[in-house]
């Protein structure tokens, strides 16, 4: 079957599935102090309708399946939707998004259940600092998790990092250096203006040109050519064991790369992060949807899928007033970041 194209000839093979909205951290840049209201249970898709997704968006080219949230560790029998999942012909790559608080004791009925790899959401090293930027979480639980999981087989390992100007940008090295002797991976995301807008303003977002240039101290980078970049870049310190990612939504238009679909707690198709364009297949489900009209709604969200977003054309701004009509108005944790 020939791959599956956007209007802009963009191959779409990779879609993102957010498990919950609910989390177990209230991190500073995604979610208010006292969290969000959680869409109602009944409102969310069950595994067997996200197994049903995704099995149609399996024959029709999708390959590469991601877990995330909210935190997805704290849905109940992850493993189930995780076997059930492995168990579609044509998925090569089966991976989660943590926090990676619950990963010890999960890390390893996951592998069991076929989960290939794990990307743990790791913002400060300090724990004094981690517990101020997740509001509560615990960084032992965290780095307990990440060793589980590599025992467990889940590799590579990947780190993701948001630095913020005056919170933890002067850990950007100490980041960057676990790429030096460990087979680890280290990606820096662009903190954006998604979810929590009054957190986002222009003096916290560091931007991947500076991030570089810190890590460059430690040695010229090379790039890495991984099985299939997408968005992000990838780049070695030289002789280090480990990757680097660079993951620029702001500072770098990406969106000629953007590879996903991302399938929402609630049951919406949602071709673009940063566009609220969402095509309801829950109710479609519920409404006693064949199969050949998931396919239809999944082929449409594919060609509404838009050429870029136009964000980074009035960024950084000097007040998050006017960034509020640019800002994204769904949390990350209900769209699956
Ligand atoms: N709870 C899991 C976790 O934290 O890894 C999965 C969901 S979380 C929404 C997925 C990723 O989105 C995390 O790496 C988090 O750092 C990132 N994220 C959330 N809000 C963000 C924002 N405003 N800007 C950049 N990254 C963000
Ligand atoms: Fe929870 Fe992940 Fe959002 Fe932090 S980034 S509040 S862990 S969903």
């Amino acid at each position: 079957m020939s791959p599956l194209q956007d209007s802009y000839a963009r191959v779409i093979d990779y879609l993102r599935i957010s498990v919950t909205d609910k989390c177990n951290l209230r991190c500073i840049y995604c979610m208010p102090s006292d969290g969000i209201a959680p869409v109602r249970h009944s409102d969310i898709l069950s595994y067997e309708e996200i197994i049903r997704v995704a099995a149609v968006a399996v024959r029709l080219g999708v390959r590469k399946i991601r877990l995330t949230g909210g935190e997805p560790l704290v849905r109940k029998n992850l493993a189930f939707l995780i076997s059930s999942l492995r168990a579609i012909p044509g998925i090569d790559d089966l991976s989660l998004t943590t926090n990676g608080i619950l990963l010890g004791q999960h890390a390893r009925t996951l592998a069991d259940a076929g989960l290939d790899r794990v990307n743990v959401s790791i913002d400060s090293l300090r724990p004094d600092r981690y517990r101020e930027i997740t509001r509560g979480g615990d960084l032992e639980a965290v780095l307990r998790g990440v060793q589980a999981a590599e025992k467990a087989g889940l590799k590579p390992l990947k780190i993701n990092m948001v630095p913020m100007r005056g919170l933890n940008e002067d850990e950007i090295l100490d980041f960057a250096r676990i790429t030096i002797d460990t087979d680890r991976h280290v990606r820096f995301i662009e903190c954006m203006p998604v979810g929590s807008i009054n957190f986002w303003d222009a003096g916290k977002y560091v931007n991947t040109d500076e991030i570089r240039r810190i890590i460059e101290t430690l040695g010229s980078l090379s790039p890495v050519r991984m099985r299939k970049n997408g968005p992000s870049k990838y780049y070695r310190i030289h002789r280090a064991k480990g990757v680097l990612g660079f993951i620029s939504a702001l500072s770098h238009h990406y969106c000629g790369d953007c590879n996903r679909l991302r399938l929402t707690a609630d049951g919406k198709l949602r071709p673009c992060l940063f566009s609220e364009t969402e095509i309801d297949i829950r109710s479609a489900i519920r409404a006693g949807a064949a199969d050949d009209e998931i396919e239809r709604l999944l082929r449409l969200s594919i060609e509404v899928k838009p050429k870029g977003h136009t964000l980074g054309n009035s960024l950084p701004l000097s007040g998050s007033e006017q960034l509020a009509s640019h800002a994204v108005k769904r949390y990350m944790s209900r769209i699956g970041g």
